[in-house]
């Protein structure tokens, strides 16, 4: 492995969330240091490594000189504006390269991209004017969700409509356009696969877990997942064959939603460690942190093996109370060290371990 960091290298992370902190802690045990650069001064992730630019994204001079710092770069965000990414990819690797940011941070985009791939995505028109609407509502069945292509997240920047009155008040609403409108889809379940593409292209997915959202953020992601195991094979083959089509390095998250005769369609994927793949750091002899930087750095991956059942809760807002009051046995608390805790933010994460059920 000629491409292999050495340790003691350093890789540079774009973003100072939860995600980066949590990245940050994985090399730091795998024995690199790390550098986070975020617009943010108090951004958890410069808690946990004294490395640090604090500075724009379009930034150049200190991007420049972050580049320098740095063996390889990576992010833990998929919104690093294009202008940076090709900014900083001659300057030092960027892994996940920067067309998995061009193709993640687009819905119509994405979408063209994993059709093309071979592999099924909600039906959906592109909306570019209000005269699309009325078209596209009718083709969808008279209703849908009607989303931003660009910068949603958490389920902002999405409406569900079920009339054209409806419609045109969330086209007015929403911003930026275009925006797509999708079907309506009559899933069972939410699933998603959290897999790992290594430089030399070798794949490692863990098992899929079932997501529970509410209010449109992430509320549980519970391993095994309720599905079969032909799903759970269709899933992980989706997932490779999406890295492999971007010629993917790190960790990526895809997320499917399943029905109701087992087939899947893909809802969004994230170029980057995921939410619902938190629950690994408890219960897989590599967790997804570790992975994404063992492939960042050239390194073989490891082993995604799960050894016990867990369902994986996120804190949001006052809930991170649960640290320390609601630990009992079993429970695995992760806390983010965000000072101040507002309604709908992540504050930490609790995965609850159990034995593990045998496969039938
Ligand atoms: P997204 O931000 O696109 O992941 O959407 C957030 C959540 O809204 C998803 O996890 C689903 O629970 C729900 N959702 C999004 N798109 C659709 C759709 N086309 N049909 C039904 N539910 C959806």
């Amino acid at each position: 492995m000629s491409d292999a960091l050495p340790l003691g290298a350093t890789i540079g992370i774009l973003g100072g969330g939860q995600l980066g902190r949590m990245l940050s802690l994985a090399a730091s045990r795998l024995g690199f240091k790390t550098h986070i650069y975020c617009p943010d001064p108090d951004s958890p992730a410069f808690e946990v490594t004294p490395h640090k630019t604090v500075a724009a994204y379009d930034h150049r001079d200190a991007l420049a000189r972050f580049a320098a710092a740095v063996d390889v770069i990576t992010y833990e965000f998929e919104n690093v504006p294009a202008d940076t990414a090709e900014f900083l990819a001659p300057l030092t690797p960027l892994r996940p390269g920067a067309n998995a940011l061009a193709v993640s941070q687009d819905r119509l985009v994405e979408k063209a991209f994993i059709a093309a791939a071979g592999i099924p995505v909600a039906p959906h028109r592109a909306i570019r004017d209000a005269a699309d609407l009325a078209p596209a509502l009718a083709e969808l069945g008279g209703r849908g969700i009607l989303k931003t292509t660009r910068l949603g997240y958490d389920g902002k920047g999405q409406r569900r409509v079920a009339s054209l009155a409806e419609a045109e008040a969330a086209f007015a609403a929403l911003r930026p356009h275009p925006l797509v409108l999708e079907a309506l889809v009559p899933f069972e379940r939410e699933i998603s696969v959290v897999i790992a593409r290594g430089l030399d292209g070798a794949t490692a997915a863990f098992d899929p877990a079932e997501n529970v959202h509410r209010e449109g953020i992430l509320a549980t992601s519970t391993v095994p997942a309720t599905m079969s195991a032909a799903s759970t094979d269709l899933a992980r083959g989706h997932a490779a064959s999406i890295a492999a089509a971007l010629g993917y390095v790190g960790v990526l998250g895809v997320e499917f939603f399943v029905l109701a005769d087992g087939s899947l369609l893909v809802n969004e994927i994230a170029p980057r460690v995921h939410n619902s793949g938190h629950w690994t750091e408890a219960v897989c002899i590599t967790d997804q942190f570790e992975q994404h930087i063992r492939a960042v750095a050239g390194w073989p991956l490891g082993d995604p093996t799960r050894l016990a059942d867990v369902v994986m809760e996120n804190l949001i807002g006052d809930e991170i109370h649960a640290i320390p009051n609601g630990l009992g046995p079993g429970v695995r608390p992760h806390a983010y060290g965000k000072t101040e805790s507002r309604a709908g933010r992540k504050m930490g994460h609790l995965s609850r371990v159990a034995s593990k059920t045998p496969r039938k």
